[in-house]
């Protein structure tokens, strides 16, 4: 089963000097469970691609499909994470990572967001952190809790803009891994977006490619790598 299907979709934005052609026929389908890394040059419409998919927008012309229903408003279903995690510096790590089980979630006793929130923490190496605020810990630490914090409430989809993009080598390449371990563990579906050829094909089930002015998908390829 597709759990995102992205249909003949084209978009151009409205600018002072006319339309903006940004997307130009993009077609992608993301079976549930899988990781889709779309890799392209910088202006390709990546992060346009994210909008429309977490329903942020709508594009002029084709269909984007979560779950089985046409995405038209923004889904509690989608969670999100950007290249600079934006985590609340008056919260504890383990409250940040709480924060959208309080949105999704209002009536869940705060015990069992605990736990699911340690339970999470524990798994991308951050147990005793708990307790400390953002600015304590390192960028590849604050990554770690966003993702946390992207996947707390189990959303259907999640969308990640360039993810590790602001980490040095090391720390990201120990993040791919964490993300690895994180799936064996947790299986969500996912788009990955990011310009590093090397990590689509490291955590991407398939790696689009999307290129051309305006951009059109133009190859998928399907990666079967030894885990
Ligand atoms: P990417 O994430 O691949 O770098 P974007 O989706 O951000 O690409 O942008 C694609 C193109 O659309 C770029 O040329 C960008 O300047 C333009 N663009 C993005 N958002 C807007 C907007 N809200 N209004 C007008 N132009 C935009
Ligand atoms: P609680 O832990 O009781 O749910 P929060 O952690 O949500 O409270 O908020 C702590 C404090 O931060 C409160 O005074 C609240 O008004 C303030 N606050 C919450 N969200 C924002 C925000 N987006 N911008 C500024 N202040 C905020």
């Amino acid at each position: 089963k597709n759990l995102i299907e992205i249909k003949g979709v084209r978009h151009a934005y409205k600018t002072r000097t006319g339309p903006l052609p940004v997307l130009d026929g993009l077609d992608i389908s993301v079976p549930e469970g899988e990781f889709c890394a779309v890799v392209g040059p910088s202006g390709c419409g990546k992060s346009t691609l994210t909008r429309l998919v977490a329903g942020l927008m709508k594009p002029d012309e084709g269909e984007v499909w979560l779950d089985g229903k046409k995405v038209s408003s923004p889904r509690k279903t989608v969670g999100m994470a950007f290249q600079n995690p934006v985590l609340l510096e008056w919260r504890t790590i383990l409250d940040n990572v709480i924060l959208p089980l309080e949105i999704v979630a209002p009536s869940m006793p705060r015990r069992d967001r605990v736990v699911r929130a340690e339970e999470l923490l524990e798994m991308v190496g951050l147990s005793g952190f708990e307790g400390k605020r953002p600015s304590e810990l390192s960028g590849g630490m604050r990554q770690r809790a966003s993702l946390c914090r992207a996947i707390v409430h189990k959303p259907s989809v999640l969308i990640m803009d360039e993810p590790f993009g602001a980490l040095d080598n090391f720390t990201r390449e120990d993040l791919w891994q964490t993300m690895r371990d994180l799936r064996a563990k947790e299986p969500f579906t996912a788009v990955l977006i990011t310009h590093d050829l090397r990590e689509s094909v490291f955590l991407g089930d398939q790696v689009v490619v999307l290129s051309g002015r305006p951009a059109r998908t133009q190859y998928i390829l399907d990666v079967d790598l030894p885990q």
